[in-house]
């Protein structure tokens, strides 16, 4: 591990001054620092000044609203998503997805918030500074080239967070705090360029994440080498709501496949409204497959990467089913 270059930290206890510290130049939100403070010691990315989000108390909170709604603090843990009673019981899918994410240790000391915000990730990037020296500056470190796919003209690095197509699939709402604040369906926050992928500006950070206060009934698979520890080499969440006989309104989403998760429209028209077969689940799997196209930036390979995302949109759709029949009291 290289060291840290000296950085200053402050933590603010009140949300102004937060807006205003990272408002600077050269500053950046830290929350639990599991992926930031790694990301740092290789210099992916740089910074001068981090912001720490843990003297704000309110963004550790995880309670309902007046109307019913999910209000999940962005400094919870992924630990407390996991078990905590009221996402176990109305939000399954998110707790599965949080449970997802890396190893015990790195549950414990990330949060949701980070989760959802990572920085995304590419195996010609995230390497070493030495290692990177060898290669021509990518559009992440300031050049003009994208090593995984040199016909493109923006980053194509793969947004790693575990919990986003859960999130999107929940039909969530990001809360984002700063001069002006707002709130976005969550799917809304992601730029689709992996160099500057979210839509979170300077003076800006995400401060909750709401979920409706009837949730549509969804699934979470994910794909990856290690069971014990890696990031996902793809994954995928659907939601659907049972209602007269049929599923109604349902979103397939695939993530971790580029910089922004992908909504399948295509298999989304197909299982609207009737029972799932299982030829309609095939279907829609093929149709996830067709509708994303990875770059030779993971760990597995664009075609190993397609495949997995066909099985993981067909499991999740099939959780589902299995449990409308058989379901689990
Ligand atoms: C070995 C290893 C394995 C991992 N495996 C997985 C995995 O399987 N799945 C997975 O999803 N992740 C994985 N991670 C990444 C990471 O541990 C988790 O994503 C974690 O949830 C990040 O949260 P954090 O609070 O530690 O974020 P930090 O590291 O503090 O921050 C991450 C990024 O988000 C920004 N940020 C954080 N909070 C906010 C906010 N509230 N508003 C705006 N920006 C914010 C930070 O500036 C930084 O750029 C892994 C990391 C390691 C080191």
């Amino acid at each position: 591990m290289m060291p840290l270059r000296p950085l200053s930290l402050t933590t603010p206890s009140r949300p102004e001054e937060t807006v205003a510290a990272l408002a600077a130049e050269g500053a950046a939100v830290l929350a639990g620092g599991s992926d930031l403070i790694p990301g740092l010691a290789w210099e992916i990315p740089t910074c001068d000044t981090l912001v720490s989000l843990a003297g704000l108390d309110a963004l550790r909170r995880i309670e309902t609203e007046e109307d019913g709604r999910l209000r999940i603090g962005a400094m919870a843990t992924l630990a407390d998503i996991v078990r905590h009673p009221l996402i176990r019981v109305g939000y399954p899918a998110l707790a599965d997805a949080a449970q997802a994410v890396g190893s015990p240790e790195l549950r414990a000391q990330g949060t949701l918030g980070g989760n959802v915000c990572l920085g995304t990730r590419c195996r010609f990037r995230n390497q070493p500074p030495l290692w990177r020296e060898a290669l021509a500056p990518c559009w992440q470190s300031g050049g003009e080239v994208c090593h995984a796919a040199p016909a493109k003209e923006t980053c194509v690095a793969i947004l790693s967070g575990d919990t986003v197509p859960a999130l999107v699939a929940l039909r969530a709402e990001a809360e984002i705090w700063g001069r002006r604040p707002r709130r976005l369906p969550i799917e809304e926050i992601y730029t689709g360029d992996g160099t500057h992928h979210l839509h979170i500006a300077p003076g800006e950070f995400l401060a909750a994440l709401r979920l409706p206060a009837a949730p549509p009934r969804a699934a979470f698979r994910k794909w990856r080498t290690r069971a014990s520890i890696d990031f996902p080499e793809a994954n995928a969440a659907v939601s659907a709501v049972w209602r007269d006989g049929a599923w109604r309104e349902p979103v397939v989403v695939v993530s971790a496949v580029g910089p922004a998760p992908i909504r399948v429209q295509a298999a989304e028209s197909l299982l609207d409204g009737s029972a799932w077969s299982e030829e309609r689940i095939l279907a829609a799997g093929d149709l996830a497959r067709r509708a994303v196209h990875p770059y030779d930036n993971g760990q597995l390979n664009v075609a190993g990467r397609q495949i997995a995302v066909r099985g993981l949109v067909v499991r999740a759709l099939g959780d589902m089913e299995m449990e409308r029949r058989e379901p689990v009291l």
